[in-house]
């Protein structure tokens, strides 16, 4: 999502003549576009505060913050910061900047056009930084306040898109030769639907919640997610769709037919489960069950066999026992994951995990981690060896030396040696499987 964020931001810096350098110490001006969701992120910030405010003092550096900031972080960011500002804020971003004292020409040739009349961000057309693959943002925000979990926070509720607007930026995308489009959000399967403890009424604005645009028909009774997945579906051309992340709460059986029914719908899930406990899983306020979560495994599998599932989990939560742990350990058996993300809990300020005691020791979450990523390993291993000797579809992402990658339908990572261009869709055959990707020849 910062990503994608950051690609819109370098869409107005570049119309207002700025250019991006690799360097940090030849920028003039430096952006950082935050993530709160683990603390060593944000301590990496504070650790470039001397080396910013010394240049800064010269009036040779300005700095700018914005993304995903928790409340308690901000007051200590404004010394090294010269203005902190929302990513919605980004269509007033020249006036900003030269409230800083930041000098610019606006670009005659463009000017603000790139913007919407109803100054939205989105509609903002971002600088993309691949050529291959386009980000589109469905939704803002989470709802759901996991109890470690500092995104509600910093990202405020969940407020979607129109299915208009998004369908015709993809269809956009897909018409300038994009081949994969990713569509993104906290929680992609909760997109237009409007939980109970949520106003009706935006108070600021005074609009009604879920406008009828976030729905593309009001007479289906598919999920909007269902509904706008299938819309994109229908643009023709070769291409792929993919999204993320699936929260399991709002995971339909539409969803998983939809992704088995689609042409290019991609058959990769990533669906994550946290914990394999209960107990764990009702203080995370996840609000699942151990059950719940199988049973969607289970459909998975049933309707989209070849499917990629991955996950997120969190080891060492406050009073997780070995013997909860164990029971992710059961859970990775049962789901056969193919790719996980594995965190050590930290406590993030504000959330409500932090009145519990952080009380696995440090080298305990190592320990857990540990075996968790050798479980997936053999789990990974054994799936993907199964795949050398056939011939799969791969679209080329990049290409270093000699060297092509790309992802194959599944979203599994293949290298092979290859001389020809980005974008390709190529039939690799596979002769070499790791945990972590394949490596093939193409002919
Ligand atoms: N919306 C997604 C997750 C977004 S945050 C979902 O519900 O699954 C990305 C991941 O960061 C989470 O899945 C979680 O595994 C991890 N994470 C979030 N807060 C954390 C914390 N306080 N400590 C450790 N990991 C955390
Ligand atoms: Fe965080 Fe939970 Fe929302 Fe995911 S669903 S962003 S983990 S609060």
């Amino acid at each position: 999502m910062n990503k994608s964020d950051s690609e819109r931001l370098a869409a107005v810096l570049e119309n207002i003549r700025f250019a991006q350098t690799e360097k940090e110490a030849e920028a003039n001006l430096i952006f950082v576009n935050a993530c709160s969701v683990r603390q060593s992120a944000i301590d990496r910030i504070f650790g470039k505060k001397k080396k910013w405010n010394k240049r800064r003092e010269t009036g040779d550096l300005k700095t700018f913050l914005l993304g995903c900031v928790l409340p308690k972080d901000k007051p200590k960011m404004e010394n090294f910061f010269d203005a902190i500002f929302d990513i919605k804020d980004i269509v007033n971003l020249p006036k900003i900047l030269r409230k800083s004292g930041v000098k610019f020409k606006q670009s005659k040739k463009n000017g603000q056009n790139k913007f919407a009349p109803d100054s939205d961000y989105f509609h903002i057309a971002p600088s993309n930084s691949s050529k291959v693959s386009a980000f589109v943002p469905i939704m803002r925000g989470c709802d759901h306040f996991c109890a470690y979990c500092a995104v509600p926070y910093a990202k405020g509720p969940e407020i979607s898109r129109p299915a208009r607007d998004i369908a015709n930026e993809a269809k956009k995308y897909i018409k300038q030769g994009f081949k994969e489009i990713t569509l993104l959000g906290q929680n992609v399967n909760s997109y237009g639907l409007i939980r109970p403890r949520w106003k009706m009424v935006d108070e600021k604005t005074k609009k009604i919640y879920p406008p009828e645009s976030w729905i593309l028909d009001t007479k289906s009774s598919k999920p909007p997610f269902v509904q706008l997945l299938e819309e994109i579906d229908k643009i023709p051309g070769k291409f792929w769709i993919r999204f993320i992340t699936s929260h399991p709460m709002d995971m339909s059986l539409d969803l998983i037919k939809a992704v088995a029914a689609g042409e290019h719908i991609t058959p990769y899930i990533h669906l994550p489960a946290q914990a394999g406990n209960d107990e764990v899983l009702k203080k995370m306020n996840r609000q699942y069950t151990i059950k719940w979560y199988k049973k969607i495994i289970e459909n998975i599998r049933k309707y989209i066999p070849d499917a990629v599932i991955s996950t997120d989990i969190i080891v060492g939560f406050p009073d997780e026992t070995k013997k909860q742990f164990r029971d992710t350990m059961d859970l990775f058996d049962f789901a056969r994951y193919d790719i996980a993300y594995i965190a050590k809990y930290s406590p993030r300020p504000g959330t409500a995990a932090t009145h519990y005691k952080d009380n696995v020791p440090m080298d305990e979450k190592k320990r857990r981690e540990k075996i968790l990523t050798k479980k997936l390993s053999e789990i990974a291993l054994a799936r993907n060896q199964k795949l050398v000797g056939k011939k799969i579809e791969v679209l080329v992402e990049s290409i270093h030396g000699q060297i092509g990658f790309g992802h194959t339908r599944e979203f599994r990572g293949v290298k092979f040696p290859y001389s020809g261009s980005i974008g390709e869709f190529v039939k690799v055959k596979i002769t070499k499987a790791n945990p972590w990707g394949l490596m093939g020849e193409f002919k």
